[in-house]
């Protein structure tokens, strides 16, 4: 079962990731734009420039950026690894470009906020923290007394409460801005009763797949080029396919015939029964709008799926409501009762207490009907924000983030020019340090970017410089397992024995348990593992796997 406890704790720790993840995101997008200005084009003293990138030629400057990581920094005991470094400063430049584009979006939709607007969000905050500041007293006279003691008047502490919320205007301005792009969104949203049963029909289909790459040039990398022939070519297939069909020829044994399909192929194409969601997933998005719309019988045009084209036969149908698809939802009257439950139409007392006083509050259908409405926005909203990425023009300039994207798109080289650019900044002011520009953590990148090339000398060069920074644990696996991968296996386990005895987090035992096991010491290793055990148990990190 090792493994099995491998994987979850690697899950939990991605898991507390995400966690702090949201929290920091919920609170920077508060404290954001507190709004003084940079004029000069770099950071004083430093080699850093002021806009850490452009968005369609819209600045996104070094201030916002260096907030959110401030943030990170106060959130909580936790301390960061340099993998989670690495991982948050991705994280908060995509979710700063993000919503720059979904600002840029909203405006492009004529959506602006007021003045108006500011001062009514405000207002309501003041009138909240009111109320949550009279719940702390139990007597209405308790509080009207500590009100008049510490600020002489309501007005004047509701006008003190507006001046502090006033500080953060630009706040609320990309707050109600968003909130305004969501209704926009959800406006453009309609869903249907008919919507609604279409999810829960189950669609016995046939397909005929045409693929691109029957199109492709053999024995080559087709150019983009080609690939458009290719993809057009197999459209026009699917269209033939679909003629011949229309003409009488027999679906079944066209598709014995021609299906690119080797799964469905010999079965004439029996795709068997799918759920909406299910064919989406099988055949193509579009197959969402397409197979709702066709009658039984009918042969669906060419549907684009992932790398070529399905035409589909609808040969029968069926819808399964959930059971309690016509209950509806009541409530007892009663006060000591107050219970909620779904029933059949025309009940006419509680199960609970038995009382007569129960009142009918909603209907199971429409709540079913409210739920696919939201999925659908969440849905459209993913969607646009997807388009707006693949459209979108973003100039980089800060260095280090050069290099994290440059080693995402697997341009090794080019990440290590720009770490060694940042390094460079790094070094020659200790002020960069305050700009979280850390050498160490810049020499740990460019150690595991070497060994991913399989240059382990110059990996374990520069991990070695990473340590002369900071003693961190993370960092000493890695000497250890450079060090396993050229055969010195003393030398391994002599730094996975220093990082086992400095008390590493029960995650980071695990990971030394599997080095142990790989140099043969399977009592260090399950030493190890029992450590873990015992420290992850008491430890406390309850956080449940299903968050996502
Ligand atoms: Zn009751």
């Amino acid at each position: 079962m090792p493994s099995l406890r491998r994987t979850r704790k690697k899950l939990q720790k991605q898991v507390i990731r995400w966690t702090i993840w949201l929290g920091i995101t919920l609170i920077f997008v508060l404290g954001m734009f507190s709004g003084f200005s940079w004029v000069e084009r770099q950071v004083r003293g430093l080699n850093l420039p002021r806009t850490i990138a452009r968005v369609n030629g819209e600045e996104i400057p070094r201030q916002q950026y260096e907030q959110a990581l401030i943030r990170l920094t106060q959130f909580g005991s936790h301390r960061l690894s340099p993998q989670d470094w690495a991982f948050f400063k991705e994280q908060i430049f995509r979710e700063l470009v993000d919503n720059e584009l979904l600002r840029q979006e909203a405006y492009r939709r004529g959506l602006r906020v007021t003045r108006a607007d500011i001062n009514k969000r405000i207002d309501e905050l003041v009138q909240l923290q009111l109320v949550s500041a009279k719940q702390q007293y139990e007597r209405d006279k308790d509080f009207r007394d500590f009100v008049r003691r510490q600020y002489g008047s309501f007005d004047a502490l509701a006008s003190d409460l507006r001046r502090q919320l006033g500080r953060q205007r630009s706040a609320f301005e990309q707050d109600l801005l968003m909130e305004k792009l969501q209704r926009s969104i959800e406006q453009e949203v309609k869903v249907t009763e008919k919507d609604l049963l279409d999810t829960y029909t189950k669609f016995r289909l046939r397909h005929i797949f045409v693929s691109t790459d029957r199109f492709l040039p053999k024995g080559k990398q087709p150019t983009d080029q080609e690939r458009v022939e290719a993809k057009r070519k197999a459209l026009e297939r699917a269209k033939e396919l679909r003629e011949q069909v229309i003409k009488g020829e027999d679906f079944t044994k066209l598709a014995e015939r021609e299906s690119d399909d080797p799964v469905t192929k010999r079965k004439g194409g029996d795709l068997g029964e799918l759920s909406l969601d299910a064919a989406r997933w099988r055949i193509g998005e579009d197959a969402m709008s397409i197979l709702p719309k066709l009658k039984v019988g009918d042969v669906s045009e060419p549907i684009e799926g992932f790398n070529g084209y399905h035409i589909v036969k609808l040969e029968g149908k069926r819808v399964e409501p959930p059971e309690d698809y016509n209950k509806v939802r009541y409530r007892c009257e009663e006060k000591k009762c107050g219970n909620i439950w779904l029933g059949e139409r025309g009940e006419k007392k509680c199960p609970k207490c038995g009382s007569t006083k129960i009142k009918q509050i909603g209907e199971r259908k429409k709540e079913l009907l409210d739920e696919l409405k939201q999925q659908r926005v969440q849905e459209r909203r993913m969607r646009l924000l997807q388009e707006l990425r693949e459209r979108a023009r973003i100039e980089i300039y800060d260095p280090e983030l050069k290099a994290i994207a440059a080693s995402r798109e697997g341009n090794t080289e080019e990440a290590i020019r720009y770490y060694r650019e940042a390094l460079k900044i790094a070094l020659e002011n200790p002020e960069a340090r305050r700009h979280f520009l850390f050498p160490d953590l810049i020499h740990y990148q460019l150690s595991r970017l070497y060994m991913g090339q399989g240059k382990l000398k110059e990996a374990e060069r520069e991990i070695r410089k990473a340590l002369d920074y900071s003693d961190d644990n993370e960092l000493h696996i890695q000497l250890g397992s450079i060090l396993l991968l050229q055969g010195k296996k003393d030398a391994a386990l002599k730094e996975f024995m220093k990082v086992a005895e400095s008390s590493p987090t029960p995650s980071q035992r695990l990971v030394l348990a599997n080095y142990f096991e790989q140099l043969g010491r399977k009592d260090l290793a399950e030493k190890q593992r029992k450590l873990a055990e015992k420290e992850g148990g008491s430890g406390g990190l309850s956080i449940p796997l299903t968050v996502r």
